[in-house]
């Protein structure tokens, strides 16, 4: 059976060109980038190199790259290090609809005795500008939005809101992990102080992340050990990561405007064609204000998790909007905050591709897909023929039911 993988919000393939460039870096050049000898320095060299590599894809000076164990150590040391360089303030500004990696990172403080602002998001995903100038107090020492949702691909105005937070003296902080690779990004041209990025989310391997620290942000290191990274972040250099980070960044550079046009247009057909085939199917988020590659769709009246093993008994990777906790599928937080109705955020399936994806896999899906909803409608409880039964008290996940 052939694997069809569109599940690239989850983790990605590691590209082979990524594969070749880490491989010397495990065997025969094992030199530590702090050696004072010649066998350390050129791995020093190289792990420059992967700097401007990574800097060169986002608009950044290389100085302005720390490299990082993962996407949720960045956004952990972006939120920490504000507060900490900003010791009276004691108010964290973030969205409903973050990664556990700054969502339960502000549960956490909030616990501490922080005041954390969540903002709400409407029915599309999307955020409002004046929520985010209203809730910025004297008090506020960090807002941290991400810059394009993992589930359903909404992007969210960072520039624009790092615009409003620096006006008002505040610390801006972006979870790009999603976004990289997926849209352009020019931090020369915006105000964005702090920004996270993950290697596994653009075919570098799992373990590797950046933060980007604009140049005269204050900044406090999250772990505090050695010289490395210039006392910014303690701990030896992985090595062979952060050179195939930076390979892989360099391949996300050449691959922009394939992500945009091909990828973009392969999931606008799997879209439109799974609404088209499929009755009750509905688009979560936004669908202009979107990442490329990303489509969530609830399939009303079926359960995500019995779509998904469905897909995978014909080799289809995807994922769905729940997750099953304590023996109840529990819609996620993020479909909870645009308050999709129960009875369709059970149902939601996130396609998410990359440059990897063919034509001829979309044609699979849309073959497949269509007879698998129809099965598990004919036996769902709620689904009767073509329209629902009169059974959903529709329970509403409204914006308050977030947490
Ligand atoms: N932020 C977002 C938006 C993500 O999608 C993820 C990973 O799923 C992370 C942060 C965490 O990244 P990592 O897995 O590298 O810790």
């Amino acid at each position: 059976m052939k694997t069809i993988y569109v599940d690239n919000n989850a983790t990605t393939r590691v590209a082979p060109e990524v594969v070749e460039e880490m491989s010397p870096y495990f065997s025969e050049l094992y030199g530590n980038p702090s050696s004072m000898h010649f066998f350390g320095g050129q791995v020093h060299s190289k792990v420059e190199e992967a700097r401007e590599r990574v800097a060169g894809l986002i608009g950044a000076r290389p100085q302005e790259i720390i490299f990082t164990s993962c996407g949720t150590e960045s956004d952990n040391t972006a939120i920490m290090s504000a507060l900490e360089s900003n010791p009276g303030k004691r108010h964290v500004v973030a969205t409903r609809v973050e990664h556990p990696a700054v969502k339960n990172l502000v549960g956490h403080l909030k616990r501490e005795g922080y005041r954390v602002t969540e903002l709400p998001v409407d029915r599309d995903g999307l955020l409002s500008m004046d929520e985010v100038s209203r809730v910025i107090t004297d008090d506020t020492a960090i807002v941290s939005v991400m810059w394009a949702n993992n589930e359903t691909g909404v992007l969210f105005p960072v520039e624009e809101i790092a615009n409003v937070a620096k006006s008002r003296g505040v610390i801006f902080h972006t979870d790009a992990v999603q976004a990289v690779g997926k849209i352009p990004i020019n931090l020369a041209e915006n105000q964005i102080d702090m920004l996270s990025l993950s290697g596994h989310k653009l075919h570098a391997p799992k373990g590797i992340g950046v933060i980007y620290v604009r140049r005269g942000t204050r900044f406090s290191p999250y772990i505090i050990g050695g010289h490395q990274e210039e006392g910014r972040r303690g701990g030896t250099e992985n090595v062979p990561y952060i050179i195939g980070m930076g390979k892989a960044c360099e391949l996300a550079a050449n691959h922009l405007d394939d992500v945009k046009v091909r990828v973009k247009g392969l999931r606008d057909k799997l879209e439109n064609g799974l609404l088209e085939k499929i009755p009750n199917s509905i688009v979560n988020g936004d669908r202009d204000q979107r990442l490329p590659n990303t489509s969530s769709i609830s399939f009303e009246y079926v359960e995500g998790e019995s779509i998904l093993l469905k897909l995978s008994d014909n080799g289809i990777c995807a994922s769905s909007g729940s997750a099953c906790t304590s023996g109840s599928l529990e819609p996620s937080h993020v479909l909870r905050a645009m308050g999709v109705p129960f009875t369709a955020a059970h149902g939601s399936i996130r396609f998410s591709l990359s440059s990897y994806n063919t034509e001829e896999e979309i044609d699979f899906i849309l073959k497949v897909m269509p007879p698998i909803i129809e099965e598990l409608r004919a036996i769902s409880p709620f689904w009767d023929g073509s329209v629902a039964r009169s059974c959903t008290p529709c329970l509403l996940y409204t914006s308050d039911a977030a947490d």
